[in-house]
């Protein structure tokens, strides 16, 4: 199995994490995941674009351009044959004597990528998840793709420890996310989505289901909700890279609408499943 190592293809026996890695030491770094269909990476520009910016917000000079880290990418996907799955990629500040402050002189990124094979989950997406309802203690700057997700762990294990799929943060009253994926409401046919601030990260699978609402006359905003228009909302949904578009049928116990997938969440799943097959093939 072919792995990325700085820039370079190597097999995951020549790669080790320094015990002084910045990532490993203090989650300070980034990453992203990319979905794999038929050999081909769904939205990489996007997903690329949004690592850059992650580098950006957290200082972090990264010396590799979109182009060269798709073509790199392609060529991971090509050596390790995968078709369906994911690219899992992450760059940290690098290796250094532990101390808080920025390395000085600055030391070389690390930057590691791989792949991992994953087959579309059509039950889930079927029949929908449940979900419960958990306070969001992360901190301000969600926007930032960063390797820190322990608020989102400690909420993601809540979640499974109660049977359910994903854990639906708020903060003040309004919800934010998921622990791993973004969430809408619809209520009398229009989509609702918290807007893409430093609460939220702006996921490319929501982008992609914005647009796709907006090519088809599906009414929607990007507006917070409270947690009481949560409850009381017909349908539900998640989005995500590895999730797509996910009904869910149930909050802290209480069903969600008629406790099945909705019209318009499933309308959406089908737009966002022909979207996927409109860049990627069938
Ligand atoms: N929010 C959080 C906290 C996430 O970890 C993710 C990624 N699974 C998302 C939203 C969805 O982002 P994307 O559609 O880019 O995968």
């Amino acid at each position: 199995e072919k792995m990325i190592l700085n820039g370079k293809i190597v097999v995951r026996s020549d790669i080790s994490v320094d015990v002084e890695d910045r990532g490993y030491q203090f989650g300070d770094g980034i990453y992203e995941v990319i979905r794999v269909y038929n050999g081909r990476l769904f939205t990489a520009t996007e997903h690329l674009s949004r690592l850059l910016e992650s580098a950006k917000s957290i200082r972090l000079d990264l010396p590799f351009t979109i182009e060269d880290m798709e073509s790199q990418l392609n060529e991971l996907v090509r050596e390790n044959g995968l078709e369906f799955g994911t690219i899992y990629m992450q760059c940290t500040r690098g290796v250094s004597p532990r101390n808080h402050a920025f390395p000085a002189p600055a030391v070389n990124p690390v930057y590691v990528a791989y792949t991992k094979p994953l087959l579309h989950s059509q039950e889930l997406a079927k029949t929908g998840v449940k979900t419960i309802l958990e306070e969001d203690i992360r901190w301000l700057r969600c926007d930032i793709k960063s390797l820190n997700l322990l608020g989102n762990i400690l909420a993601k294990q809540k979640a499974a420890e109660a049977g359910c799929f994903e854990a639906l943060q708020h903060r003040d009253g309004m919800v934010t996310e998921g622990s791993s994926s973004n969430v809408s409401i619809v209520t009398d046919g229009k989509i609702k989505t918290h807007p893409a601030t430093n609460l939220i990260l702006n996921g490319i699978s929501r982008q992609v289901m914005l647009r796709l609402c907006k090519e088809n006359g599906i009414p929607y905003s990007e507006e917070p909700f409270t947690t009481d228009e949560l409850l009381a909302a017909d349908e539900v949904f998640l989005s995500g890279t590895t999730i797509e578009v996910l009904p869910v049928i149930q909050i802290d116990g209480q069903a969600v609408g008629d406790g099945i997938p909705g019209v318009v969440t499933r309308k959406l799943q089908k737009l966002f499943r022909d979207e996927v097959i409109k860049q990627c093939g069938p």
